[in-house]
């Protein structure tokens, strides 16, 4: 029972822990932390980070926290162990939808408030900070503290780090700072270090918007970045909530998995980058009415709406021929675009885990999550490109583009190549910093000694010690996720 739970998505090594509990109440979370020395709360351990791997902890179980209390018109209270899919399927069932959701839909709604978790459509809601409108959280004291936003002022409770956060749209490098910041925003991205979330209500939208997703090829990246600058600045007109980039490295790995086969989603040779774009149409939007829109697009007086104006461009862009879209009411086909997208990570992951147990075991995941203000993202690409190939790594590149933020990955051939793609992760991390970004975009820092290290790149030996005295105000003995962030003392 426990060994199942010993490592986390990143795969950490070395997992341990001194037992598991699972409460079902806040009460239950407030003895299992005035009993343990040591505890680490973990939601559906999706985390890319080892944060959800315990190094000898009591494993804190959140997975019986896991009702869904009250739906209002447009907020949701709810246990820190719902999942996200749960939450999804209870919205839809009365019409609401939840945003900011990551793209792993199993993790917890407690672990998605604690990294502050962000997904692709970040560019139009935000992250998850942005929709937490209260929580309750347990103390490491084991008193449990509700939380209105609005209500307190973190100042009230801890000082508050100096440090500047990067003006990007996604940034999970540690505590949340500003002056005269509110508590509520000091728990979210807090990774477990400072208090227990039991319960959350977020804000949720009173509508489900109709969706509509494009996947289109360019052979040429330039164009591509240039057609994504244009739907940002036109997003409401084209109602675009994210859109999502695979580079020619991803493009031929699918294309050697066969997946653009089984998914019936053509991936042309010549092509550089795909882009998956995601229109968030008026409620009620059907395939029929879509249809008549795209057929209507080339006729003398089509009508102006979203779909109409993305055809428009696509045309513009000479990519046209190269579109895939899945109208509002096609989940089949929405489905199939969307898993091309997510089979990029997963093919990707399978290599790294083929490689780790056919040429040495010491083989790890090695990847960043950057992101930099969008008018450089042309920069950060050639960057990536051009240390990969001075080192002679093999690495495939993805991310939410919309955004800025971009995933570096290793397709290491051998532990030397794991190495120098970390000395290549601590250039990009400096080079991001100087651009005005950040290196640790979304899934946060957690064990992962190269994200430790570009903590302390980004805010200092300084910020690094504001965030311990904050830590130890709330937590002197580090009983909450010891080593998380930044080594215990
Ligand atoms: C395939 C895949 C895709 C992903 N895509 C995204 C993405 O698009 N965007 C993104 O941001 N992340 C992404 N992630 C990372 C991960 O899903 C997120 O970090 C997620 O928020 C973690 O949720 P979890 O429930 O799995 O938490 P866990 O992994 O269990 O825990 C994460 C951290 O939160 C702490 N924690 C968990 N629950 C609580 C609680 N109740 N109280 C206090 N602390 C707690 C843990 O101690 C740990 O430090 C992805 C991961 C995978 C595997």
């Amino acid at each position: 029972m426990l060994s199942a739970f010993l490592e986390d998505a990143a795969h950490f090594p070395g997992g341990h822990a001194a037992g598991i509990a699972s409460p079902s109440s806040e009460s239950e979370v407030a003895d299992v932390l005035r009993s343990a020395s040591a505890v680490l709360p973990i939601g559906a351990q999706s985390s890319l980070t080892g944060g959800a791997t315990p190094m000898g902890e009591v494993l804190l179980g959140t997975s019986r926290l896991n009702r869904i209390l009250e739906i209002g018109s447009d907020w949701a209270r709810v246990q820190a162990g719902v999942t996200l899919a749960d939450l999804d399927a209870a919205l839809r069932a009365v019409g609401k939808y939840y945003p900011p959701a990551p793209t792993f839909t199993g993790a917890f709604v407690g672990g998605t408030v604690a990294t502050n978790a962000a997904g692709a459509a970040t560019f139009k809601y935000g992250t998850t900070r942005d929709w937490v409108r209260a929580m309750t959280v347990v103390l490491a004291s084991g008193d449990a503290r509700r939380i209105e936003r609005g209500g307190v002022k973190a100042s009230s409770l801890v000082p508050v780090p100096t440090y500047r956060m990067p003006a990007v749209p996604k940034n999970s490098a540690g505590y949340f700072a500003a002056a005269g910041m509110d508590l509520i925003d000091l728990f979210i991205g807090s990774e477990g270090t400072l208090g227990v979330i039991t319960e959350v209500t977020l804000r949720v939208l009173p509508r489900r918007p109709a969706l509509c997703h494009a996947f289109v090829t360019f052979a040429d990246r330039s164009a591509a970045l240039a057609f994504v600058a244009g739907l940002r600045r036109a997003s409401h007109a084209v109602a675009v909530s994210a859109i999502e980039h695979m580079d020619a490295r991803c493009l031929s790995i699918l294309r050697e998995d066969g997946v653009d086969r089984q998914l019936g989603v053509p991936i042309p040779d010549d092509s550089a980058i795909a882009l998956l774009v995601t229109l968030e149409l008026p409620a009620g939007t059907d395939a029929e009415q879509a249809f008549d829109e795209i057929g209507r697009a080339h006729d003398g007086s089509p009508p102006d709406t979203p779909l109409v104006r993305l055809c428009r461009m696509l045309d513009e862009a000479g990519v046209l021929e190269r579109v895939e879209i899945a109208v509002p009411g096609d989940s089949a086909r929405a489905e199939q675009l969307l898993a091309v997208r997510e089979a990029v990570p997963a093919s990707v992951n399978a290599r790294v885990g083929r490689a780790k147990h056919a040429i040495d075991p010491l083989i790890a995941k090695t990847a960043a999550d950057m992101v930099v203000p969008f008018d450089r993202v042309g920069d950060l690409m050639t960057m990536y490109d051009e240390e990969f190939a001075r080192r002679r790594l093999d690495a495939a590149v993805w991310g939410h583009i919309s955004d800025g933020n971009l995933h570096p990955n290793v397709l290491p051939r051998s532990y030397s190549d794991v190495e120098s793609g970390k000395d290549a992760i601590m250039t990009f991390g400096r080079a991001v910093i100087a651009m005005g970004g950040s290196p640790l975009a979304e899934h946060g820092v957690g064990r992962n000694p190269v994200k430790q290290a570009l903590l302390g790149e980004l805010y200092g030996d300084r910020g690094v010690a504001e965030m311990r005295a904050v830590k130890e105000t709330l937590d002197p003995d580090y009983k909450l996720a010891p080593g998380v962030l930044f080594p215990r003392r």
